[in-house]
């Protein structure tokens, strides 16, 4: 995962709505990534402060949201929050599993001014 290119993007998004919204200045911003989508937390919070440096969210406060990962068994019909990479169902062990939440990253919400 490239979180450098993924918060620029980022940022530019929430600039976009910010602008629309009327606002100025980007006071908060609020993300959420999933636990299976390869982001990592420290590596998105770091690139934050560098990708928003003379941008409408310099200095803004940068809210991280982790969902956790949630599977579907089709097997068996049981969800789970898998115990590895390889999402096996802990009720019967079918490596089948779809992933219903864990792999978004997304932004949650801004606060404007
Ligand atoms: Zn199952």
């Amino acid at each position: 995962m490239h979180e450098v290119s993924l918060m620029a993007t980022a940022v530019e998004v929430a600039e976009m709505h910010a602008r629309e919204a009327g606002g100025t200045r980007i006071r908060v911003m609020r993300v959420r990534i999933g636990a299976a989508s390869g982001v990592v937390r420290e590596a998105l919070e770091f690139a934050f402060d560098a990708v928003t440096v003379g941008t409408m969210a310099e200095g803004a406060v940068f809210d991280v949201q982790v969902v956790p990962t949630l599977c579907y068994c089709s097997d068996c019909s049981e969800e789970f929050t898998p115990a590895s990479v390889f999402r096996e169902c802990p009720t019967c062990g079918s490596f089948t599993a779809d992933v219903l939440q864990g792999m978004e990253i997304e932004l949650a919400s801004l606060e404007v001014t």
